[in-house]
């Protein structure tokens, strides 16, 4: 213990960390405190072997969310309690102790509030937040987070160790980051989102193990469904529950208004998605030169499938590549052909590069097919366009050509192009993985013919990216309600085609021709996407007498059918709700991308999100997150 707080606080002491550097003294406390909380789970989770309590069910039930699920035994409620307790108790003392370092980078002080259950005006659980506090001090020891996968694996692998994990895993990460074990179970969730004037994107968040999926073919396993099967089953299930829901709260024959989203993840759904890497290979040697050429990964062309619809065959593609790639296209279509049925929209995730020439090449062949109008006339169902949405990475540095070159194929062919623009998740690899083969001429998952890494390789010529695509895309929104918006009034009353001043040549179409997810985490983006709104007159401010506040943005329903953004669940709800505060409009502005699956299906994404966070958490951002939860902590008890 006493050689890691030394190494914790690099080997001074703490009357010397205490004088000059408080921050130091914040990990000293936070890190004391992780060891009560450690030593307090392996008591209660001692309590509970004791007892004879073994079966994982049950202790995984220790942690249970949702409490209609099923009901603890008394003894167990007990064990629960001090779980709590320990929980609650050590977080108290570190927010108490810790607290008082001040971060110069911190937005405006304001109420903490915690989007995922409530609104400004409604508190968080004191025990949610304590937690938030835990998962994000944890989250602050870059060391810890490398290490959690091998330990996961590790710990989880030992007989009664495994439910201590477990449980452990389940209060903390699971509780911070995954909104429930079913589709169905996030309902209450979603519901005090909705409240809240916040959307949702579900995410099935199940990892497909090669081994799993392998070994679902054996004998033994014939009848059950293969892992990836499964998988395409529950997006299926996902779009019919956010359906039902969005039926529940707009109306089954309106398509406006529609928040509840779900998000494809491709490499979930065919057994090895090194047939995706082989595909992305293929294509690579095949494809037409672009011109002017376009980084890696390159921009995706119809022909790029074409090898699925024939009998020729590839050096980079064996049979069996071929068989899960047909099937992957088809429970694409069925999963899409679904979603357009029920009205909910489909948001294609973006992956490591290796695997997006095919990705990018599977969504515009659904983008052609399915962002089409579809006859307006069939009053049944609720036609949301762009149905589907590709998610492109700002830190690739082929995305501002990518993207004009996807506005100007869908412009050519007559398709709504559906955007989410992201920083992208997994820098740290990407670069590791083009330096393997370019420096050290090793082997590794790198693709990329070029030179360059596929990445920018400082953060800043990210943000540049990113800004530059918000400023093109919030232009090609303005440009899309210019050509599309009738000239009657809308639901606030107001005729957006006036603000442009160009009633006349206005072509009557009822749904847009472009769709944007804007998701990030970072205040000054958020800022900048508002006053794009702003200076491109798609937002009206209102408040412009009061100078202590910013102006609240008032968006017609034309702007939100059009332009969103959005957080991880668990993770940012202080921006969220300044989202939520600074918007007036009749649906919600804001989504939460909100991950689902039973704990042991998402341990293995929780270690690798640990891992991608590291970019998202990384620069301060869990400090600060622990920091707010702090502060809220302190100020719940002590005024
Ligand atoms: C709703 C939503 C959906 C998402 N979906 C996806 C998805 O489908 N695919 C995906 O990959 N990610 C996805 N992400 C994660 C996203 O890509 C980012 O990793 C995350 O949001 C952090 O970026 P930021 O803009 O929030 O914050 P910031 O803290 O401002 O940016 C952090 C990001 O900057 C970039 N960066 C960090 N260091 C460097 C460096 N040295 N050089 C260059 N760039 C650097 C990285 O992209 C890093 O993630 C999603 C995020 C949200 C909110």
């Amino acid at each position: 213990m006493i050689l890691a707080i030394q190494d914790v606080t690099c080997g001074r002491s703490p009357e010397f960390i205490n004088q000059f550097h408080p921050l130091s003294t914040c990990h000293l406390f936070s890190f004391a405190i992780s060891i009560t909380f450690e030593a307090s789970m392996f008591t209660l989770t001692r309590q509970i072997a004791l007892r004879r309590v073994y079966s994982p069910h049950l202790v995984a039930s220790l942690g249970q969310r949702h409490a209609g699920h099923y009901a603890p035994s008394r003894r167990f409620s007990f064990s629960s309690l001090g779980g709590t307790l320990a929980l609650v108790g050590a977080g108290l003392s570190t927010a108490f102790f810790v607290e008082r370092t001040v971060h110069a980078d911190f937005p405006p002080a304001q109420k903490i509030i915690d989007s995922r259950n409530s609104d400004a005006n409604n508190a968080t659980p004191l025990s949610s937040l304590v937690r938030a506090y835990i998962v994000y001090t944890m989250c602050s020891f870059p060391p810890l987070v490398d290490a959690a996968p091998k330990l996961l694996e590790v710990l989880t692998s030992i007989p009664v160790i495994r439910n201590i994990t477990e449980t452990f895993v389940r209060v903390t990460f699971f509780d911070q980051f995954v909104g429930g074990e079913t589709a169905q179970g996030t309902l209450p969730l979603l519901h005090s989102f909705r409240e809240a004037n916040k959307g949702v994107l579900f995410a099935y968040s199940i990892e497909v193990d090669a081994n799993e999926a392998n070994a679902s073919n054996s004998p033994s396993k014939k009848k059950r469904q293969p892992i990836h099967k499964r998988c395409v089953d529950e997006m299926i299930r996902s779009v019919d529950v956010a359906a039902d829901f969005e039926d529940s709260i707009v109306g089954r024959h309106t398509h406006d208004g529609r928040r509840t989203w779900v998000a494809i993840k491709m490499t979930a759904l065919l057994p090895d998605a090194q047939s995706l890497i082989a595909l992305s290979s293929h294509i690579l040697a095949t494809r037409p030169q672009a011109e002017p050429s376009i980084p890696f990964p390159g921009c995706s062309y119809p022909t790029d499938l074409n090898i699925l619809d024939t009998d020729s065959s590839s050096r980079f593609l064996n049979d069996k590549d071929i068989v899960s790639l047909r099937e992957l296209h088809s429970d694409l279509r069925r999963i899409c052909l679904r979603a357009r049925e029920r009205g909910v929209k489909l948001i294609i995730d973006a992956e490591y590069s290796w695997y997006q020439p095919a990705i990018d090449a599977m969504q515009l062949a659904l983008m052609r097919e399915f962002n089409k109008v579809v006859s307006q006339n069939d009053e049944s169902r609720p036609a949301v366009q762009p149905l589907i949405y590709g998610t492109f990475q700002a830190y690739l540095r082929r995305t501002p050509l990518h993207l004009a070159q996807s506005y100007r194929d869908a412009q050519a062919n007559n398709y709504k192009l559906g955007v989410k623009l992201v920083r992208g998740a997994y820098h740290p690899h990407e670069v590791l993985a083009h330096e393997a083969v370019r420096l050290h001429g090793q082997h590794s998952l790198s693709i990329s013919p070029d030179e360059l890494p596929p990445v920018w390789t400082t953060k800043s010529e990210t943000d540049r990216c990113y800004d530059e695509c918000v400023k093109l895309l919030v232009g090609w929104v303005k440009e899309d309600l210019r050509r599309s918006t009738s000239t009657t009034s809308t639901s606030l009353g107001i005729s957006i085609a006036s603000w442009f001043g160009k009633k006349d040549k206005l072509k009557q179409s009822d749904y847009p021709n472009i769709g944007v997810l804007f998701g990030t985490h970072n205040w000054s983006s958020v800022k900048l996407i508002l006053n794009e709104l702003v200076t491109n007159g798609l937002a009206a401010t209102e408040n412009l007498g009061n100078q202590e506040e910013e102006p609240t943005l008032r968006l017609d329903d034309e702007v939100t059918e059009r332009v969103t953004l959005g957080q991880l669940y668990g993770m940012s709800d202080e921006l969220t709700s300044y989202i939520v505060r600074r918007t007036h409009s009749n649906s919600p502005m804001v989504i939460k991308y909100v991950p689902y699956g039973t704990l042991s299906e998402t341990i293995p994404y929780l270690s690798r999100r640990a891992i991608e966070n590291k970019s998202v958490l990384g620069d301060g951002h869990a400090s600060e997150e622990r920091a707010r939860a702090g502060r809220e902590i302190r100020t719940r008890i002590f005024g």
